[in-house]
């Protein structure tokens, strides 16, 4: 029995592993749940699932839920109640699936916990990846992938070092605009907020889905990769594969190459991270071969979507400057959504902002943090 604190429960990542949790009720043991504003479905998740402990962001909302809630729930808020969460004495794994740079703390919390960590939230390794990574190795814990892609990868892997690697390929679906002859360059500008949040494959949050389309998703992911795998930027490729059933690929030294493959459903990869080493049996995933059909490939088109190139480039420097890639990618995409700036414009306020930063190599969390707020403020401008 895993005990495993979510913190990001009302999300679409964590409402998927409560259904992971509801599958495997001998496996997962939901601990404590933390939520972002949802109070509603926090409350009804509690009843559900019993969890010693939540937490809001709002310290008035907590208040309202430790009337609801009664004694035998601590409710906490804020921040601190995320590190509360995410270091509990009992918890075995954190899984952290909060949008944007609020789980970087309580990541580290709980890593310095001695606790596995399961990480959905991307910030989290394109930020700080070098600090994470090496604290896990001096606390000896686990950093566990629940992305589609990284698990497909660790999968693949199954232990073997990096100099057993010629290349990872992660699979890419392309967004809803990979097709050149309908969405040639020349029509990126007429891009509307609705055309760009209906994905081809995957269901997600609003962010998410935006930077589907314009690639960023994949560029992250690629930087995740660099810190999950330790390994160079060279050696992590990106391949356009729209039907999403191979979720990515190692390819190793001898040519040979594994792959990972299923229908496209995030509870597969939630469900790896939290019942591995093992696997758990499931009927929830079904994949219907001859309903596939075809299964293709393609080069990415850098061309029309620069996100990549920007991404391989902050990957390669390192240091301060994939954090002020995401933190640019944020604001542009919440300016795109609130329709202040075209589909283009995110990726040029992103290749803007990284332009004009000043590098740190090797930088601390405080120096990563300033930089974000740096980017943040210059590519609001
Ligand atoms: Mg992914």
């Amino acid at each position: 029995m895993k005990n495993v604190v979510v913190l990001g429960s009302t999300g679409s990542i964590g409402t998927s592993t409560l259904k992971v949790a509801e599958d495997l009720p001998d496996r997962i043991r939901l601990l404590a749940l933390a939520a972002g504003n949802n109070s509603d479905l926090l409350i009804e998740q509690t009843r559900k699932h019993q969890p010693v402990a939540v937490s809001i962001n709002d310290e008035a909302k907590a208040n309202e839920l430790r009337g609801t809630l009664g004694a035998n729930c601590e409710v906490y808020s804020g921040s601190e109640g995320l590190l509360k969460l995410a270091t509990l004495p009992a918890a075995d794994i954190v899984l952290i699936a909060i949008v944007g740079t609020a789980g970087l703390q309580p990541a580290l919390a709980a890593i310095r916990a001695g606790k596995d960590i399961a990480v959905a939230s991307k910030e989290i390794l394109v930020m700080a990846g070098e600090i994470v990574m090496n604290e896990a190795r001096k606390y000896g814990v686990r950093v566990l992938a629940v992305d589609s892609e990284h698990s497909a990868i660790f999968q693949c892997l199954d232990g073997k070092p990096s100099a057993s690697v010629r290349k990872l390929w992660l699979t890419a679906s392309g967004g809803p605009f990979r097709d050149k002859t309908t969405w040639p360059k020349e029509k990126f500008s007429e891009i509307t907020v609705e055309r760009a949040l209906k994905h081809p494959s995957w269901v997600m949050g609003r962010k998410i889905t935006i930077d589907s389309a314009t690639l960023f998703n994949k560029g992250l992911e690629m930087i995740e990769a660099r810190w999950l795998f330790d390994i160079e930027m060279a050696r992590v490729g990106v391949v356009v594969h729209p039907q999403s059933i191979v979720h990515s690929m190692v390819e190793f030294v001898d040519g040979s190459l594994i792959a990972q493959l299923s229908t496209p459903d995030m509870c597969l990869p939630i469900q790896y991270a939290l019942t591995y080493p093992d696997r758990a049996a499931s009927e929830r995933v079904q994949t219907d071969f001859p309903k596939i059909a075809n299964l293709t490939f393609e080069e990415p088109d850098v061309e029309r979507f620069p996100a990549l190139a920007l991404a391989r480039r902050a990957g390669e420097v390192g240091g301060t400057l994939p954090a002020v890639l995401n933190a640019a990618n944020e604001v542009a995409v919440e300016a795109f959504v609130n329709r202040k700036i075209n589909f283009p414009q995110i990726t040029e306020t992103v290749r803007h902002t990284m332009d004009t930063h000043q590098v740190v190599s090797h930088p601390t969390l405080e120096q990563i943090l300033e930089a974000d707020a740096w980017a943040r403020a210059a590519a609001s401008l």
